[in-house]
């Protein structure tokens, strides 16, 4: 049987351009190497990660956040059991509503790794062993990412066991708070599971290689997000590097010593902990596919595309984390939307410009387009506005006037370039930006928008009035 597309992998990018390409009416398979659909995201990512972000904030609202709104309750006991009950059940959730798109959409799934084996098959070899070729058309490589190793001073890999030390996936599943946990890498990962275990009563610190948190995102959300983190319990060593880390004790006494000195090798310190979670990012996960084989083309490890996704092998496409950009699952959904789209002869595009990004911690940190400093180094000249959430009506009413929002808009034009938001629900609010720059809107046309009173969104409007220096609450 041959088929007009095959996708390799499973996650926000394959299985959104299966979806798209059967609606289109193109026959679809889907290989996936693991037991279940979805990728790393549905998985060991972003839902599991936000499905203990939101247990644990309920754990620390309840024990700090309602009695000053006058709901008196007992000092809330954790049960981590039923907490990762609730998180495996999230996942079981989406996983399985995957495979029911799958199988509502009509498209056919193999279980196994693929392998690229010449122009229009794949082979896949199951979990038994047993290898069957598949014929198709096209071909989309959507096979993710993998953590990224950390070395020690010598350039030695430092092994995780996800039980002392740790990925995000061992992060996703400890079966008891740790008293202390060392993070390495303040970037997204970092600190929003830093703030869940941090919220469950860890003690979190931090280790990053830059003088600054948050790397990509703009600097003045960035500092002011460490400074409300710093007073949530975060203890920041910054502008340092992790020279090496040992165990010590055995069984339930085993710890691990980090050892770190500041990047210009002036200071070295040691932290004891019982867990150390290694979040400094990840790279393209392209093993057992046979792309030199195949002569698939690749760059700093990540599959060379062009603007179709195209790679430098004929009926071979690539998408979502294994090619160049952010690694965001919706990034991966629209490339696999539009590589689905080219695929059926119409016109699939993806903005890269307006990519929002977002921190879920709390509060949350939400992102799109330039920031202040991509604006300067690029020599265009910006008018700013920005609004603090502590004049926000409905913030205050939540207690949730931590933040504020941040436009930058062309001095020229006034359109919108790039808007910040660091505040309660930023991750939702940023939507409405992401809208506004997908249309070239400029922050007049924010500003006249008419928003509801009151709300949080409100502050974003405040904000493009303050483009104009005519904000009214402030
Ligand atoms: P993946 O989701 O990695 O899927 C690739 C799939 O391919 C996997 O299922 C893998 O088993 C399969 N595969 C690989 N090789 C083969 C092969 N040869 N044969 C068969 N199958 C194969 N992003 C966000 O946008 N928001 C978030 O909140 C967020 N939170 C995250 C939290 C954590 C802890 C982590 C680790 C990541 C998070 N991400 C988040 C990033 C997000 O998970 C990725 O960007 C996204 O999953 C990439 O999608 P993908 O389809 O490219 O690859």
């Amino acid at each position: 049987m041959t088929y007009d597309l095959i996708v390799i992998g499973s996650g926000p990018g394959g299985y959104v351009c299966a979806i798209r390409a059967a609606q289109l009416g193109l026959k679809t398979a889907v290989v996936e190497k693991d037991p279940t659909f979805g990728g790393t995201c549905l998985n060991v990512g972003c839902i599991p990660s936000k499905a203990l972000l939101h247990a644990s904030h309920m754990f620390e609202e309840a024990a700090h956040g309602l009695a000053p709104l006058g709901v008196m309750v007992d000092p809330p006991r954790l049960d981590l059991a039923a907490m990762m009950k609730h998180k495996d059940d999230t996942v079981g959730a989406n996983v399985n509503g995957v495979a029911f798109l799958f199988r509502k959409h009509k498209i056919e799934s193999f279980r196994g790794v693929g392998r690229l084996k010449g122009a229009g098959r794949v082979e896949v070899v199951g979990p038994d062993g047993a290898v069957q070729t598949l014929e198709t058309k096209n071909i989309v490589l959507a096979t993710g990412s993998a953590v990224a190793p950390l070395r020690d001073a010598s350039g030695a890999e430092i092994a995780i066991d996800e039980k002392l030390i740790l990925s995000s996936t061992g992060a996703l599943a400890l079966a008891k708070t740790p008293k202390r946990l060392v993070v390495v890498g303040a970037g997204v990962i970092g600190l929003e599971l830093g703030s869940v275990w941090r919220r469950l009563g860890t003690e979190v610190t931090a280790i990053e290689y830059l003088d600054r948190i948050l790397p990509g995102f703009d600097l003045e959300i960035a500092a002011r997000f460490q400074k409300i983190l710093e007073k949530q319990g975060f203890d920041f060593r910054l502008a340092s590097k992790v020279a090496g880390i040992e165990r010590t004790g055995t069984g339930k006494n085993e710890r691990a010593v980090v050892s770190y000195s500041s990047v210009d090798g002036a200071t070295s310190d040691k932290i004891e902990a019982d867990a150390v979670l290694i979040a400094t990012g990840r790279i393209p996960f392209t093993q057992s596919l046979g792309l030199e084989d195949a002569g698939v083309a690749l760059e700093r490890g990540r599959i060379v595309i062009d603007e179709g996704f195209a790679t430098n092998v004929p009926g071979v496409y690539a998408i979502g984390d294994v090619v160049r950009g952010p690694m965001l699952a919706h990034k991966a959904e629209d490339e696999g939307i539009a590589v689905a789209e080219i695929l059926a002869g119409q016109a699939g595009h993806v903005n890269y410009g307006v990519i929002p990004s977002v921190v879920y911690t709390m509060p949350e940190v939400a992102a799109v387009g330039m920031t202040e400093e991509d604006a300067k180094s690029r020599g265009i000249e910006v008018a700013i506005g920005k609004f603090p959430f502590t004049a926000n009506g409905r913030a205050r009413a939540m207690r949730a006037t931590d933040g504020f929002v941040k436009i930058i808009a062309d001095a020229a034009t006034d359109r919108v370039l790039g808007v910040h938001i660091l505040g309660a629900a930023a991750g939702e609010l940023i939507a409405e930006a992401a809208v506004l720059m997908e249309f070239s809107g400029s922050a007049e046309d924010l500003a006249r928008t008419c928003h509801a009173h009151p709300t949080l969104s409100e502050a974003m409007r405040e904000a493009a009035f303050a483009v104009a220096k005519r904000a009214i609450h402030m």
